[in-house]
């Protein structure tokens, strides 16, 4: 796996908390650097998940190469595709060494 794996939008690990994430840039004007968790959500509790700081993304799996993140579909009653939430990575254990 070569240092540019990340910037292929190959499912990686988060550095800090070991998550699977997946980190790519999303759209085609002014995109955003997104990295979001690999683990999709129920899309029913997406509203509970979904913050101004914190957007959830379709995950779509093309036929070759790694998967893709895109802005969610609208409606998104009409999306099948698995929901993914931005990674914000959990509260650290207060007895970690650094
Ligand atoms: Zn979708
Ligand atoms: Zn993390």
């Amino acid at each position: 796996m070569s240092r540019r794996a990340a910037d292929l939008g190959t499912p990686a690990r988060c550095p800090a908390c070991r998550a699977p994430v997946i980190r790519q840039w999303v759209g085609t004007v002014a995109a955003l650097r997104i990295t979001a968790n690999l683990t999709p959500i129920d899309p029913a509790a997406e509203d509970q998940h979904r913050t101004p700081n914190q957007l959830t993304w379709c995950l779509t799996h093309p036929r070759t190469g790694p998967p893709q993140l895109r802005w969610r579909c609208w409606p998104r009653g009409t999306c099948t595709h698995p929901v993914v939430t931005e990674h914000t990575c959990p509260p650290q254990e207060p007895n970690t060494l650094f």
